[in-house]
């Protein structure tokens, strides 16, 4: 990045600040500066990605200059080494909070001990991805839609990671180059069904904007292709990598969808708010994927104002899993019950557009099946008993 472009960007970046954010919403995040292994850093390359990736926080000698850390999470760091091994932006690092391991910040990012207990029915690929996949890095699973796994990198490790077979840094360097999906490619182009190509990872957006393009250009050159969605977490963990010229270049391959996982409201800071209005004032829809996580956001007031604060950044909450049965994941996986009990507060309670759909990916290759609060009583011949939001009953007559 050139300086001058930096510096038009960080310009642009602080005049947003101070115009439009309603204060009142976004929280604001610690200062980076009152950090002490980071009080030095020039602004300028804390808006750098390249910058934020290259100083991941990766060892607990550079994690506990921030937190303090509890015996669990030192065990969980020192164990989570190759796969899946830690690795947190500093801007993420920012909005750990130093005193309470049960942050929900800091429990999605810092490996505790409970990882490596693997309980009888967690798997290793629990949605059967790899049993459904027809070329390398990608699954087909629905009929007219298929997903590509672009990169296994991401900005941070998620410990609830549901493709943590896959994903992380490893020595084993992934081939790069434009050729290693040509298979794939060829594969989406001979299928004339597949209207809808999702791209995800790992986190497509760590790509470099010159080979996500040429990727995705493409796949936008085969005709029955519909359109495209990236599935993507860089807007909650590393904001700074959606930059105008990002922006920009995703705009030309319009109409492309983006689906972002955020978890908490914590996570909807003012640095996120301003990545997810460049996409939107991009005219790229934006969408919101949740993974339901036990002490994180399963109760529902948590998880209502999560979506009233992704509509206030116009994003769409499109769904809240349950958390898969992956190995090493107990400590966060929660009942059946609380999801549908969230669904329950929600539906009717509030906004037709803050409801998501709560689904559970069937263990073994099911796809996503949606669960919630049953609203029919009972079906007879012309005629349904239905409860509404609020218990009372209704009969419908057909
Ligand atoms: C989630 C998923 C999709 C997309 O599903 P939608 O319900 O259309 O968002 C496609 N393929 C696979 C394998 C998936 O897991």
């Amino acid at each position: 990045m050139s300086s001058t472009n930096s510096n038009t960007v960080v310009a642009e970046q602080q005049k947003l600040l101070t115009e439009i954010t309603p204060a009142r919403q976004i929280k604001r995040i610690r200062d980076y500066q009152q950090i002490s292994i980071y009080k030095d850093v020039n602004p300028l390359d804390w808006e750098d990605w390249h910058w934020q990736l290259k100083n991941r926080i990766r060892n607990k000698e550079e994690l506990s200059q921030i937190i303090k850390l509890t015996p669990e999470e030192e065990k969980g760091v020192d164990k989570a080494k190759g796969r899946l091994s830690m690795a947190i932006t500093p801007y993420w690092a920012a909005l750990l909070d130093p005193e309470d391991p049960e942050c929900p910040i800091r429990r999605q990012a810092v490996p505790v001990e409970a990882e490596s207990l693997i309980s009888p029915h967690e798997m290793t690929d629990p949605c059967a991805e790899d049993r459904d996949s027809p070329a390398p890095h990608l699954v087909h699973r629905y009929p007219d839609r298929v997903l590509l796994l672009a990169t296994d990198h991401c900005a941070m490790y998620c410990r609830h990671c549901t493709r943590r077979r896959l994903v992380g840094e490893h020595e084993q360097k992934e081939e790069s180059g434009a050729q290693r999906f040509d298979a794939a490619v060829e594969y989406i182009k001979s299928n004339r069904k597949i209207r809808d190509v999702l791209i995800s990872g790992g986190d497509p957006l760590i790509l470099e904007d010159e080979e996500l393009e040429n990727l995705i250009q493409k796949i936008r050159a085969i005709s029955h292709v519909e359109f495209l969605r990236l599935g993507t977490r860089v807007p909650v963990t590393l904001p700074q990598r959606v930059t105008e010229k990002l922006v920009n270049m995703l705009k030309k391959y319009s109409p492309l969808w983006i689906s972002i996982h955020f978890n908490h409201s914590k996570e909807i800071t003012k640095r996120c708010k301003i990545a997810c209005d460049m996409l939107s004032d991009a005219g790229i829809p934006l969408g919101s994927q949740t993974v339901l996580l036990k002490g994180i956001n399963d109760r529902p007031y948590i998880m209502k104002r999560l979506v009233h604060e992704l509509l206030q950044i116009r994003v769409r909450p499109y769904y809240i899993y349950q958390c898969d049965p992956v190995r090493g994941t107990q400590h966060f996986r929660t009942p059946v019950a609380a999801g549908i009990n969230i669904m329950e507060k929600l539906r009717g309670h509030t906004s037709g557009y803050a409801v998501p759909t709560y689904v559970i990916d069937g263990p073994g290759g099911g796809g996503k099946i949606p669960v919630g609060p049953n609203y029919i009583l009972s079906q007879a011949k012309g005629k349904y008993v239905l409860r509404n939001f609020k218990g009372k009953i209704y009969t419908y007559l057909e």
